[in-house]
C-alpha cells in the first residue's frame, strides 16, 4: 500500500479536472488534493494518493501517456539555517503543523513528512529563508 504525496505537472489545466475521478474509478485510489495552482496554460496538482502499489504505478504510467508527469514530493521544500532566526512566524501559519518549536531548544523545527507544499511559510519568513521546489 502506499500513502505518499505527488507533484502532477500539467500543460493543458483541463485536464486537472478529471485526475481524481480517473485515480478513483479507474485505479481504485484514495486521492487528496492538497494543491492546485494554474501557470499559464497549465498547471501544478499537489495530492496525495492512497492505493495499492501497482495500481499507483498503473495511474503514474496511465498519465504520463497523456503528457501528465508526476513525481514523488521528497524534499520539496528546503530552509536556510543561517537565514532563519527562530521568530516562529511560520509556526503560525502552518496548517499542519510540519514548522513547531522545539520544546527543549524553542528552535524552529520543519517535518517535511508533514508539508502538504500550501506555501503560507513562505510569505510569513520575514529573511525569505524557505524556499519551495516544485
Ligand atoms: S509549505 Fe510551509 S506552511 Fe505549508 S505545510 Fe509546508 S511547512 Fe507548513
Ligand atoms: S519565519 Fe523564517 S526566520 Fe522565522 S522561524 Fe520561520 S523560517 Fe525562521
Amino acid at each position: 500500500m502506499i500513502d505518499k504525496k505527488y507533484k502532477m505537472k500539467f500543460t493543458d489545466a483541463t485536464l486537472q479536472d478529471s485526475v481524481a475521478y480517473t485515480l478513483v474509478s479507474r485505479f481504485n485510489i484514495e486521492p487528496s488534493i492538497l494543491r492546485a495552482e494554474i501557470e499559464g496554460s497549465g498547471g501544478i496538482l499537489i495530492l496525495k494518493m492512497k492505493g495499492e502499489d501497482s495500481k499507483v504505478n498503473e495511474a503514474i504510467d496511465f498519465f504520463a501517456e497523456q503528457g501528465i508527469e508526476t513525481t514523488e514530493l521528497g524534499d520539496h521544500i528546503l530552509r536556510d539555517d543561517v537565514k532563519c532566526y527562530d521568530c516562529g512566524s511560520c509556526v503560525s501559519v502552518c496548517p499542519t503543523r510540519s514548522l513547531y518549536h522545539d520544546p527543549v531548544t524553542f528552535e524552529v523545527e520543519l517535518k517535511i513528512q508533514t508539508c502538504v507544499a500550501c506555501g503560507a511559510c513562505i510569505s510569513a519568513c520575514p529573511t525569505n529563508a524557505i524556499k519551495l521546489t516544485l
